[in-house]
């Protein structure tokens, strides 16, 4: 069973979706760097203040804030783990690899969920954010509309900040340049294995659990 994981992937292509899936099913813990980030902006942090210059205008955090997050998430566990929208860039993959390596515990497989364009959209238009507890829901499949409460917790569902049709634009930008590079990067590695992630989460969560296993 492979435990040392990252999930790759365009904006709303489902990896905090099939993390928490992960998580439920394994036992797996899944640091999201994009949660942690909107947990720290909501508590008026420095390291939060200082990210949502970044992330509200859809661009990527710098690496050197990002891999110090990711330090200290890996500095208070015990190793296994579902890393969800991390790394982003090449300098955060290479920077992953040597706090991996240093600690004996290399990774095991990146698993890249691929979407098209046009899924892309439609999951960031219904797309909502628990105030409260940060989970994330979509209209139409775990709630019915825009004024229901969040199904975790009851708290407050609002729209990311960074969920708008200009702001997602920056993010695919975003993406292409610097994430994209990843899968070869990965593929070199032989820890590579992609995923088609148009379908319904639990058909997508049946080849990862199958990957994970293999
Ligand atoms: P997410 O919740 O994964 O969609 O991330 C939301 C935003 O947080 C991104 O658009 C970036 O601005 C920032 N962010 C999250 N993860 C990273 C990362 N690995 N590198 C740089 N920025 C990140």
């Amino acid at each position: 069973m492979k435990e040392r994981i990252v999930l790759l992937g365009p904006p709303a292509s489902g990896k905090g979706t099939q993390a928490e899936m992960i998580r439920a099913k394994f036992g797996i813990e899944t640091p999201s760097v994009g949660a942690i980030l909107r947990e720290q902006q909501a508590a008026g942090t420095p390291l939060g203040l200082e990210a949502a210059a970044w992330t509200d205008a859809g661009r990527l955090v710098p690496d050197a804030l990002i891999v110090e997050v990711a330090r200290a998430w890996l500095d208070e566990r015990n190793g296994a783990f579902v890393f969800d929208g991390f790394p982003r860039t090449r300098g955060q993959a290479e920077a992953f690899d040597h706090l991996l390596n240093n600690r004996h515990t290399p990774l095991q497989i990146a698993l890249s969920l691929d979407v098209d364009v046009a899924t892309i959209e439609d999951r960031v238009r219904r797309r909502l954010a628990c105030e409260r507890c940060g989970c994330i829901v979509s209209i139409g499949l775990h709630v019915a509309s825009a004024d229901a409460v969040c199904p975790r917790c009851g708290g407050k569902l609002v729209r990311r900040a960074d969920d708008t049709p200009e702001t997602l634009r920056r993010r695919m930008v975003e993406y292409r340049e610097k994430s994209e590079p990843l899968i070869e990067f990965y593929a070199g590695r032989g820890l590579l294995h992609r995923i088609a992630a148009d379908a319904a989460p639990e058909a997508v969560f049946g080849e990862i659990a199958a990957a994970l296993l293999g």
